[in-house]
């Protein structure tokens, strides 16, 4: 990044900024691109595309197993890029830190690895009603084999969780909390810190899904006192393919492993195999190199820009944005909590997600329309779906006005 970006009050130059998001500067459908899905996937700076093509020109080989410089030099940089990560999340050792394909494996391997060990019959897992489907679906699965239960945290018409009712929810039977750190469908920010203390206080170990927190906001694990936190590279400026499952080594060291192969073992024989140790015991066959590298120069783009320079300009952006689209008649915002990320989620009466989705798109404008991965939370709101804008620190007020200029112009044409 220049250091003109960056300005001396800490703040950053936001037209500059977006000059090193070469796709930004791309068109859709004859349209300069407004780009308002960052909470699928976000885009990516030069230097991020810049390290990935150094590494395939110049570090490729494989990793932890050769003798010679080049994979040598392959293994300092994988595990450089797992340290930027230790730093960048505050972990207190890089052995905590287990490179997985994103959050949806994170919580997988934990809901498989720790339900093995830990879930039998009347035990229950808690989550709440705002999950994606990746922190559902693994549980269930989990349930099935063990015998145990899922509840559901509710949530209340703003789209906050309902404290008293997680109180009343977290019981002796409760085996592990499991709860999205900031919605991607609401944008509500949840209260994950008080949920640990909450949940340490009876000794239950907390999991929180980060896919939507760590592109906003300063996550410390060691502050928050998480069991284990998971996110994913592609929501964070970085590379596709790879994601991050933080976890604490007590709980590490004592789940079995989630996947057999190359690479998480000691020694093996037909009759009896021993495992590595951490983080390498989570991680078998050959990783995702470019992905190791390229998250780990994601986290240090961040850190540069400075997480709360990002999550206080995104504010701003949020607040336009939610002051201008409320302005514009039948347009309803679903997700109204006090404590907010970057999202805006909303219907206009008498149309369809879908197809107010479409004509944007022919604007040149990217929103996501549909359930979001979170049908049990729309069906909580008694609709099918939802028109979302959900905006990084690279989007601008000109975006936000031709997404308000597109929406008036698709109300009025379908209505
Ligand atoms: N959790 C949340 C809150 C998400 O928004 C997403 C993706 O949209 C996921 C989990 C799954 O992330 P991934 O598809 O990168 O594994």
């Amino acid at each position: 990044m220049s250091e003109t970006i960056l300005k001396p009050d800490t703040t950053f130059d936001v037209e500059e900024l977006r000059k090193e998001f070469p796709l930004l500067s791309t068109e859709m459908n004859g349209h300069p691109i407004v780009f308002l899905d960052s909470a699928a996937s976000s885009q990516k700076p030069q230097v991020l595309i810049d390290s990935i093509d150094h590494y395939y020109k110049n570090l490729h080989a494989n990793v932890h197993r050769g003798v010679y410089q080049l994979s040598q030099e392959a293994t300092h940089a994988h595990e450089e890029g797992r340290k930027r990560i230790q730093k960048f999340i505050n972990a207190g050792s890089d052995k905590e830190i287990i490179f997985v394909r994103g959050t949806t494996e994170g919580i997988n391997l934990v809901a498989s690895s720790f339900g093995r060990k830990y879930l039998k019959e009347g035990d229950e897992v808690l989550i709440s009603a705002m999950e994606h489907h990746s922190n559902i679906v693994p549980w269930q699965l989990a349930c099935e084999q063990s015998g145990a239960q899922i509840k559901v945290i509710p949530v209340n018409d703003e789209g906050e969780l309902i404290m008293e009712e997680f109180d009343r929810l977290l019981t002796e039977k409760t085996k592990i909390v499991s709860v999205v750190h900031v919605s991607n469908a609401l944008g509500t920010i949840n209260p994950v810190k008080e949920i640990i203390e909450k949940a340490h206080a009876k000794g239950v170990p907390v999991l929180v899904d980060g896919a939507q927190s760590i592109p906003h906001m300063k996550v410390d694990v060691q502050d928050l006192d998480a069991d284990f936190y998971t996110f994913s590279g592609h929501k964070m400026f970085g590379p596709t393919g790879i994601g991050i499952l933080y976890g604490k080594e007590k709980w590490l060291n004592e789940m079995p492993p989630y996947h057999g192969g190359g690479e998480m073992i000691k020694t093996v024989t037909f009759e009896k195999t021993t495992y590595n140790e951490l983080p390498f015991k989570f991680e078998a066959g050959t990783p995702d190199i470019e992905g190791s590298i390229g998250i780990g120069v994601a986290a240090e783009y961040i850190e540069k820009i400075g997480q709360e320079n990002i999550a206080r300009y995104e504010h701003e952006l949020l607040e336009y944005a939610t002051e201008q689209l409320s302005q514009i008649e039948g347009l309803r915002i679903v997700g109204t909590a006090k404590n907010k990320a970057s999202v805006v989620s909303f219907l206009i009466d008498g149309t369809h997600p879908y197809d107010v989705g479409t004509i944007l798109d022919k604007l040149g404008i990217a929103v996501r329309t549909g359930h979001h991965c979170t049908q049990p939370l729309m069906d909580r709101f008694g609709i099918p779906g939802t028109v979302r804008a959900s905006f990084a620190f690279y989007n601008n007020k000109a975006d936000i006005d031709r997404l308000v200029e597109g929406v008036k112009r698709a109300a009025k044409m379908l209505r």
